[in-house]
């Protein structure tokens, strides 16, 4: 059964027993939302996204690239690979660095 998670996304296609899945385990989802693209899918059930930002220096009145990267949850019924753009939204802290799970993938 597929829970309500409160984003308009669109849910999984598949099942999962995951204890960690926000739609069919017992994970809620509040906070921010961040949106990425894949750069590892090496770990088990982590992966790690990373967002390109620019950022204005006035003083140079110039444009410069800043990045952010982190850690997410990956459900075992949502399949990634590396490059997607994934949604992943912010829940409690799983482990010491993740503290979001994925939502949904943007091909
Ligand atoms: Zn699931």
């Amino acid at each position: 059964m597929t829970k309500n998670i409160g984003l308009s996304v669109t849910f999984p296609k598949q099942n999962c027993t995951d204890l960690h899945c926000p739609f069919h385990g017992k994970l809620s989802v509040r906070g921010k939302l961040f949106e990425g693209k894949v750069v590892s899918t090496k770990a088990k059930k982590t992966i790690v996204l990373q967002k390109e930002s620019p950022v204005y220096f006035s003083k140079f009145k110039r444009y410069a690239r800043s990045k952010s990267t982190i850690h997410a949850y990956k459900p075992s019924c949502i399949v990634i690979e590396e490059g997607d753009t994934v949604l992943t939204a912010e829940c409690r802290p799983i482990s010491k660095s993740v503290s979001y799970v994925v939502v949904e993938v943007k091909k």
